[in-house]
Parts: C-alpha cells; sequence; structure tokens
C-alpha cells in the first residue's frame, strides 16, 4: 500500500495551503482531488468562447491577499506565475432612473459619489472610515488566529489595551448588528444604506439577520482603502501557483480521484479508500477539506463517532443557493450611469427592502421575483480575459431556493434546476436591462450555473450555498463548525477538517488550512 505523511482530501485553496504548510515542513504530502481541476470554488476557464476567461464563482481575491498564507509563500507564489490586477473602482451600486453610486479608491471622487445622495452621508462615510483606520489593525489579525485560543484572547486584549475597553465594546457591539441596523444608524440616505446592504448577501446575511454587520463594515472599507484584487488571467492562475510550488516540495496531486472513505484502526484516520478502490496509508495525518455533513456519516462511519458529535453534525446548516451567469460580451455593459462602467462589482437590488424580499422569497422555497445581483466586470480591469473590445461578465444571483416551490413573480412554472435555470436567467439579464438598456444585445454567448450545477462541480456546495454553510451567529465563531470545534481537529484522532465550513467561514481567506497544518505540526 503506497503510504504519506499526510494526505489531504480535496484540492480547495484550503487544502491547498495545508498542503503547503505541510510540505515545506519536510511531510510527505498527497493530494486527492474528486474533480478534473484544482480549487473547488475557485477555478476559472473559458466558459463562453474561446478567448473569454471566467472566473466560475469566486473572483475578489482580497482575503487571500491579507491571509498568513500569503504573508508566507507570496514570493513563491508569484515566482510560479501569480498576478493580480487592483481595481481602484471596486464597486458601486445602481439605483432607478440611470443613478450610480460607485465608490472609488479617490476620496475626493467618492465624496462626489455620495454627495448626489446627502451631503450629511459625506461627513457619515468619513467618519465611518476614520473609525475603521483605527479598528482595522486589531480587527483583521483576529480573523487569522484560532478560536478559542490565547493567541486570540491575547489579540482581542492589546485591542482593549489600545482602543480602550468602551470603544472595544462599542466596536464588538456594532459588529453585532443586523446590517440594516448598521447602515441606518451610519448613513441617513436609503441609497447609501443600499450600497453597503448586499456584502452582507456576499455570506448569507439577510439586511435582519444579527451579526451581519460585520462583513459589509470590512469589506466595504478595506475595497475602498485598498482597492479589490482580482488573478491576472484568471483566478485559476492562483491555485495553478499554488500547486507549483507544493510540487516543487515534493508534493504529490491526482485529480479525479474522489475520496470514499477515511480507514481507521483503533479508532485512528490511518488512510483513505478512493473510488477506484485505492487504499493509501497516511502515517500522521489526514486533512479533509469536506464540508461536515459529507464527511461525518459519509466518508466517515456515523458509527465510528460519538453519538452527541454526530448529533451536531447532522443539525449543521446550509444558507440559501447561489446561481451564476456568466456572459460573453461584444462590448461594455451600457449603464445608465456611466459613472459605473469599471466598477469592478455593480450591485442591483437596488434597495434595502429589495434584498430582504429577495432573501425571505427564497429561503421560503420561491424564486425570487427580483433578487440581489453582483454584476463583475473582471474584463475591464484584467484585459487578458477577453479578445479587444470584447467583454467578459460575472454575474452572481443572490439568493434562489435549491429546490424551488414556486415563482414569486408567477411566471415560471416550476421544475427542476435544469428545466427552469435559462429562464430564469432571462430574468436576472432583463433586471440588469433595466439599467442598462440594449444590454442584451451585446451577449455574445451565455453559461449558467444554477445551485444544483455548484452542488455537482463540488460537493462542499450543499444545495448551491456558495460558502458551505450559513454564517448566522450560532455557526459562526467559536460555534463554527459547530460549539466545541472550532479548531480543526475531529473526533476521530489523526483526522482533521479544514475549509468554508470552519472558523473563519467562507471566502479566499487561506486561513483554515494554515492553522490546522499549524496545529499538526504543533501537536499532531
Ligand atoms: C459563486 C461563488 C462566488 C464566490 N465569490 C467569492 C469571492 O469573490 N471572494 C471570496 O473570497 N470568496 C468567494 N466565494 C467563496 C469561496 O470561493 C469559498 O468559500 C472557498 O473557495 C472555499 O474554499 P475551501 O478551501 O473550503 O474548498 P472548496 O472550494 O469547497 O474546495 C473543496 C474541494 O474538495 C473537493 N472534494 C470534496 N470532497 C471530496 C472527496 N470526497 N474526494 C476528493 N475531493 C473532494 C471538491 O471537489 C473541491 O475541489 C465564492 C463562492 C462561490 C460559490
Amino acid at each position: 500500500m503506497a503510504s504519506y505523511d499526510a494526505i489531504i482530501i480535496g484540492a480547495g485553496h484550503n487544502g491547498l495551503c495545508s498542503a503547503l504548510v505541510l510540505a515545506r515542513a519536510g511531510f510527505k504530502v498527497l493530494v486527492l482531488e474528486g474533480g478534473p481541476i484544482a480549487g473547488g470554488a475557485a477555478k476559472s476557464g473559458a466558459l463562453t468562447l474561446p478567448g473569454f476567461v471566467h472566473d466560475y464563482y469566486a473572483s475578489n481575491i482580497g482575503l487571500f491577499l491579507g491571509s498568513s498564507l500569503y504573508r508566507a509563500f507570496g514570493k513563491e507564489l508569484h515566482a510560479a506565475g501569480f498576478q493580480f490586477d487592483v481595481a481602484n473602482q471596486p464597486y458601486g451600486s445602481v439605483f432607478p432612473g440611470g443613478r450610480g453610486l460607485p465608490v472609488y479608491m479617490d476620496p475626493k471622487a467618492t465624496e462626489e459619489s455620495i454627495r448626489a445622495f446627502s451631503l450629511k452621508d459625506v461627513s457619515a462615510w468619513h467618519a465611518l472610515v476614520g473609525e475603521f483606520q483605527q479598528v482595522a489593525p486589531y480587527l483583521f489579525p483576529l480573523l487569522q488566529r484560532p478560536i478559542p485560543s490565547w493567541a486570540f484572547g491575547r489579540a482581542l486584549f492589546r485591542m482593549g489595551r489600545r482602543l480602550g475597553m468602551m470603544r472595544t465594546q462599542e466596536v464588538i457591539a456594532q459588529l453585532l448588528q443586523s446590517p440594516r441596523q448598521f447602515v441606518q444608524a451610519r448613513f441617513e440616505s436609503p441609497e447609501m444604506q443600499a450600497l453597503l446592504i448586499p456584502w452582507g448577501y456576499h455570506l448569507d446575511f439577510g439586511p435582519d439577520v444579527s451579526g451581519g454587520a460585520t462583513f459589509p463594515y470590512l469589506e466595504s472599507m478595506q475595497d475602498y482603502l485598498h482597492g479589490m484584487a482580482i488573478t491576472h488571467g484568471g483566478i485559476g492562475r492562483l491555485i495553478e501557483s499554488m500547486v507549483t510550488v507544493f510540487e516543487s516540495l515534493g508534493g504529490e496531486m491526482r485529480l479525479n480521484t474522489a475520496v470514499t472513505e477515511v480507514m481507521m484502526r483503533n479508532g485512528r484516520a490511518v488512510g483513505v479508500r478512493t473510488q477506484g478502490g485505492d487504499e493509501i496509508a497516511a502515517k500522521r495525518a489526514v486533512v479533509a477539506n469536506v464540508t461536515p455533513r459529507r464527511l461525518f456519516g459519509g466518508l466517515v462511519d456515523a458509527g465510528a463517532l460519538p453519538a452527541s458529535f454526530f448529533s451536531k453534525v447532522q443539525k449543521f446548516r446550509y444558507g440559501p443557493g447561489t446561481m451564476m451567469v456568466h456572459l460573453a460580451l461584444s462590448g461594455p455593459v451600457p449603464w445608465m450611469a456611466k459613472s459605473l462602467a469599471r466598477s469592478l462589482y455593480v450591485h442591483i437590488a437596488p434597495y434595502v427592502d429589495d434584498v430582504a424580499q429577495a432573501d425571505i422569497q427564497a429561503r421560503s422555497g420561491f424564486l425570487p421575483k427580483s433578487p440581489l445581483l453582483v454584476v463583475g466586470q473582471q474584463s475591464s480591469w484584467d484585459l487578458s480575459r477577453a479578445p479587444q473590445d470584447r467583454e467578459t461578465l460575472w454575474i452572481q444571483v443572490r439568493s434562489v431556493p435549491y429546490q424551488p416551490q414556486g415563482d414569486a413573480l408567477h411566471s415560471i412554472a416550476v421544475g427542476g434546476w435544469d428545466v427552469i435555470k435559462e429562464a430564469y436567467a432571462d430574468r436576472v439579464l432583463q433586471k440588469i436591462g433595466e439599467y442598462a438598456p440594449g444590454f442584451r444585445s451585446k451577449i455574445l454567448a451565455r453559461t449558467v450555473f444554477s445551485p444544483l450545477d455548484l452542488e455537482r462541480d463540488n460537493p462542499n456546495l450543499v444545495g448551491g450555498d456558495s460558502v458551505s454553510g450559513s454564517h448566522h451567529l450560532d455557526q459562526f465563531y467559536l460555534f463554527r463548525p459547530f460549539p466545541g470545534w472550532s479548531r480543526y481537529r475531529t473526533p476521530i484522532a489523526g483526522l482533521w477538517m479544514v475549509g468554508a465550513s470552519t472558523w473563519p467561514g467562507g471566502g479566499l481567506n487561506a486561513t483554515s488550512g494554515y492553522l490546522a497544518a499549524q496545529a499538526i505540526l504543533k501537536n499532531g
């Protein structure tokens, strides 16, 4: 039987983070990926026409660039070909009547944008930015510490000492607000309130869910101050560079090799069995980049787990589904609000209540009348992604039910996603057309991924949930994935879990894979 020090199940970016750290420490490491391409939710390719490169799913790599993994391996990743482009017009929102609210890294230009809606909100924006600049140096390190841990406690204590206990408590209270409470406390104009709300829904925070203020606060401010980054040539290039560095450290990876079982002896994980029937031994660790509901009771027999643990696994909740529409365009989107032409992301809800309604409709099993759209204009910042004068468009549709029971607009006869996805994509394109007349005549080709397609492509995207598990407070922070199990260990000795379902959750944060590998090196 072939034997390795560590086997990583799944070549998502977190699996690859563990692989890099362990290989650099001298472990003999094997990565087994079920699909034909590494990267999981971070893949790119010509999804519409030759010469048009699309990020299938994830695109914004800001979290990755702020990670400990990037600090530790950035030089090698760049030597292996990783490059990124930074948009200094990171995001914006569009409103009826052709009005746009773009955010620029240039403070004066952003001020102009906001002033068109409210003079008072210009001062409110500056106040928020000023506070963020004080707080960010203490908040971001927290997201890269294991939780609970002395390191986390120390980082929190440092924040308290530097900012004062009163200020620290105010910051935490703000993070625990719902997105709506947060924006209403800050801004008077409905448009400024609407500008920040969609960021909460990049996770699964509708406007009225406690704890949902965190991501709108961090992402809106961080992108304004530092711009938004995407991988030059498509996000697959980032993953390829990780694989190149891993292999240069002696690591091995096999694609199209799904793991069907974690093998155990005397209660310890000792290797894996693949779909093809191969048995491969792991002497020191098996690291599963696999969401809990697939791992426990799937790859690990439920009978091998304490009943109390398995009951937590069964209660792990996934968020609503996502749909992706990819377009090849003959030219730029003809936004009525011309100022949005180069916003990397344009959010269309348009208002806070529109996001709330789409959330309720999707969670009740209905195709939303008017879903929140995240429109990504990557090719206007990375010219290598489309032929000259042509454009790609990346549209994330938030959110849709996994098993639709009806249509809130009563116009689509509901069936399975394979039957209805093109009709729902038409609704999405029509919505964009309302803000960009003539837009549909520019479409050269399109590819639509339903939530079912997402799940088929990556078993971690259960129900098409783009972030592998709800991030509501009972499943986040030290409760992710379950209370008592947020430090990547499992009840099976030698078996570790990483990925979006573990702390610090979804996104290309490169953190759980990195922290789990550190823990394996220290204690494993
Ligand atoms: C539409 C969409 C848009 C997003 N946009 C962004 C964004 O712009 N920025 C951002 O930061 N985040 C974004 N995210 C979230 C982010 O992409 C994910 O949270 C992140 O990629 C998850 O990484 P992971 O390490 O958990 O592994 P995953 O990406 O889930 O990959 C896991 C891998 O493991 C493999 N695997 C699973 N089970 C097995 C098995 N039994 N055997 C072998 N292989 C197996 C899978 O095939 C997959 O390749 C987006 C996600 C989606 C879906």
